[in-house]
């Protein structure tokens, strides 16, 4: 069997909560288990949402409740850096593969622009229906989408979700998970500041880590859905 190797990510948004220590806890003890790897990662792309000390905070925790990491920022490992804004050049070659095989847009909407949509009814979604009545690279003349580049402004990256399709994966507690791509939005994947977001760098970390086993809160359930399409877009 392939070694074990488990990621407890939180994002530095503030105080780490009693749900997160649950998260390292099991991710600790699975890694135990199985005499494999536990990583500590710092997911810290957000940058509206950092705040300082919280990294530290975080740490601190875990070497109280004697959650000790094997690999992580501080802790030594291969795998390094393990502060996601530390990598971020390495992400953006990824994008770029997806914007040249079709799987990703660039799109050029204001949060303005957006905001007045999102007060719709129906509410607003970014996606196979919606998305051709935008300002993105799928609709404007090649020409225009060059100057948008180059103006640099308002640009940010979504992935393109297929229409009509069902996402199936085995989830351990849940058993067979479905979810229709119907209801999955075109999610952002890089931001103008040149940042991925977290389905991007998740993604992209879990591979290059090697992580084995994804053990994370159940919020992010439906997040799987697209993280497999972008894996399905890698041919991972
Ligand atoms: N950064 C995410 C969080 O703060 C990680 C979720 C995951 O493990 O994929 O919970």
């Amino acid at each position: 069997m392939k070694q074990v190797r488990v990621r407890f990510a939180p994002s530095p948004t503030g105080a780490l909560h009693i749900g997160g220590v649950r998260t390292a806890l099991y991710n600790y003890l699975f890694a135990k288990k199985h005499g494999g790897v536990f990583i500590l990662r710092i997911e810290d792309t957000d940058q509206t949402r950092y705040v300082p000390g919280a990294e530290e905070y975080i740490i601190e925790s875990l070497r109280w409740f004697q959650i000790l990491p094997d690999e992580g920022p501080g802790f030594g490992g291969k795998y390094g850096p393990y502060r996601q804004s530390e990598r971020k050049t390495l992400y953006a070659n990824y994008v770029q593969q997806l914007i040249d095989a079709g799987n990703a847009y660039y799109a050029f909407d204001t949060p303005d622009e957006l905001e007045a949509l999102r007060e719709s009814d129906p509410p607003f979604k970014y996606d196979a229906q919606s998305r051709m009545k935008l300002k993105n690279s799928l609709v404007l003349p090649p020409d225009e989408v060059s100057t948008l580049l180059e103006n640099g402004r308002n640009i940010a990256i979504r992935m393109k979700v297929p229409e009509n399709e069902i996402i199936t994966f085995e989830d351990s507690i849940r058993g067979q998970v479905s979810f229709s791509t119907g209801e999955l939005d075109d999610k952002v994947i890089m931001k103008g500041d040149g940042m991925p977001t977290y389905h991007m760098a998740n993604i992209v970390d879990d591979r290059l880590m090697e992580i084995s086993h994804v053990i994370r809160g159940e919020e992010w359930l439906s997040s799987t859905a697209h993280h497999i399409l972008l894996y399905r877009f890698f041919g991972w």
